[in-house]
């Protein structure tokens, strides 16, 4: 954890466990036979462990189409487990958030994409600072559909490192809540936390999936846009979603990266979301000849996924007005 605030143990319990883990004490994992039960539908429910799950759980609280992020306790031999139990690493759980979204609006795939986003998957046991198997990278798939998508996403993030993926396939077991003191840990607290690092590699590599992947993440009016490069209509529903927000991140909703900060919005009177400038480094640029003029293309850096076109009569001091369809944007804070 990269805060000031006292977190799961000291540096010398952390030490402590490293050394256990050094003298090779394996903590068994033993598979739980009740699984959570998921919302009513159409909600659906995804668990995962990605290191400290106070930074976990902000991400996903602050995803949208996730209705909400629980922190807790996942894969470990004693049932109802305290952070103290789990932190000294003798019960086998992992910290782990249990995510309940709308799969209308994010599918299972994108829950996992922003998973491989905020934590580092080659990390064994741990996460930055934090180290223990509590702190391990898993997933925890709650039926046969969830595990096929996930090994296929686990397939596609390997591409991106030169070193295996620790992040491990557990089976579901019984998630124990944390106690109140570490739900919205974040929010209520501040801090930084690992997976508000940057440079995390996945961050900025390349996703090169094929059309049918792609048809299987996106909803259609999500492909026509970033796929086929379409143009959707002004002051649509997706404009009005991005008026009403003023802080975070506007995200490429084909791969979740960061692409404009909404400090940075303003009200073009297009109809389309629109921007003075975008976050470094993560939109290419394309010379677009198109429909009898020449503009200037933005895709996402990362998917190469069509967003809009950025032209040159700004407010802003660059002079930059990057005009873009808000359906091939997600918005977090
Ligand atoms: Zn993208």
């Amino acid at each position: 954890m990269f805060t000031t605030s006292s977190h799961c143990g000291c540096a010398a319990t952390r030490i402590r466990i490293a050394l256990l883990l050094t003298l090779g004490v394996v903590l068994a994992c033993h598979p739980l036979a009740a699984a959570e039960k998921a919302e009513k539908p159409p909600m659906e429910t995804a668990i995962v462990a990605a290191g400290c799950f106070w930074g976990v759980e902000d991400a996903f609280a602050k995803t949208p189409g996730v209705s909400s992020a629980v922190s807790g306790y996942i894969g470990g031999t004693v049932a109802n487990p305290t952070y103290r139990q789990v932190c000294a690493g003798t019960t086998g759980h992992a910290e782990a958030v249990l995510v309940t979204y709308d799969p209308k609006v994010i599918r299972y795939t994108q829950i996992l994409d922003v998973f491989w986003n905020i934590h580092n998957p080659t990390e064994v046991n741990r996460q930055g600072p934090d180290a223990g198997t509590q702190y391990r990278t898993a997933i925890f798939p709650v039926n046969d559909a969830q595990k096929a998508d996930a090994a296929q996403s686990m397939a596609v993030a390997q591409r991106y490192f030169d070193i295996p993926i620790a992040t491990r396939m557990e089976p579901t077991a019984t998630f124990y809540s944390a106690e109140d003191y570490h739900q919205d840990y974040m929010a209520t607290n501040g801090g930084q936390c690992h997976t508000r690092r940057r440079g995390i590699q996945i961050v900025t590599a390349k996703l090169d999936l094929t059309r049918d992947e792609w048809k299987a993440r996106l909803t259609p009016e999500q492909f026509q846009v970033l796929r086929d490069h379409g143009t959707e209509r002004p002051h649509g529903d997706q404009c009005s979603t991005w008026k009403g927000r003023k802080t975070g991140f506007a995200r490429c909703a084909g791969c979740q990266l960061e692409l404009f900060d909404l400090t940075k919005q303003f009200d073009s009177g297009t109809g389309w979301p629109s921007f003075t400038t975008a976050v470094p480094g993560r939109l290419t640029e394309i010379v677009d000849r198109s429909m009898g003029m020449s503009r200037t293309e933005v895709r996402c850096y990362r998917c190469d996924g069509h967003l809009g076109h950025v032209f040159d009569d700004g407010p802003g001091p660059n002079g930059k007005r990057y005009c873009i369809n808000g359906v091939a944007l997600s918005f977090a804070e």
